[in-house]
């Protein structure tokens, strides 16, 4: 979607490190971060927000969740814990229209900071 900053981020348009890509998902550090790691899993195809996911997407969203797990470890917190979330609609919280889970942690553990 031309206006969308995250398909922006994925085509290389806006320069982002990505910790983690693959065919389906990037990884990136939220710009704005709420907690010592807070990273963004994006999904590449442009879903708008969990509302428009189908069962077409149900492999998409289980694969991003064994992504963050994945990440979780990379970054050093997946064995003291971490908060994964998705802010759905505006009343959720949603900013961006484009499909992403929120990893959050290292709240507890110094070395996770980053
Ligand atoms: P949400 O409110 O769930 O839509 O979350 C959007 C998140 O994207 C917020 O936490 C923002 O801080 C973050 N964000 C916005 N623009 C960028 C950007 N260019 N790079 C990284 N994170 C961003
Ligand atoms: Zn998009």
């Amino acid at each position: 979607m031309e206006d969308c900053i995250f398909c922006k981020i994925i085509k290389g348009e806006i320069p982002t490190d990505f910790v983690y890509q693959d065919d389906d998902f990037v990884v990136f550090k939220d710009i704005n971060p709420k907690a010592p790691v807070h990273l963004l899993i994006v999904t590449k195809k442009h879903l708008p927000s969990l509302n428009g996911a189908t069962k077409e997407d149900q492999a998409l969203l289980g694969k991003g969740l064994l992504i963050s797990k994945k990440i979780a470890k990379k970054e050093g917190i997946r064995e003291d814990g971490y908060r994964i979330g998705i802010n759905v609609g505006k009343g959720g919280g949603q900013d961006i229209f484009h499909l992403h889970i929120h990893l959050l942690g290292g709240w507890r553990d110094k070395k996770a900071i980053s």
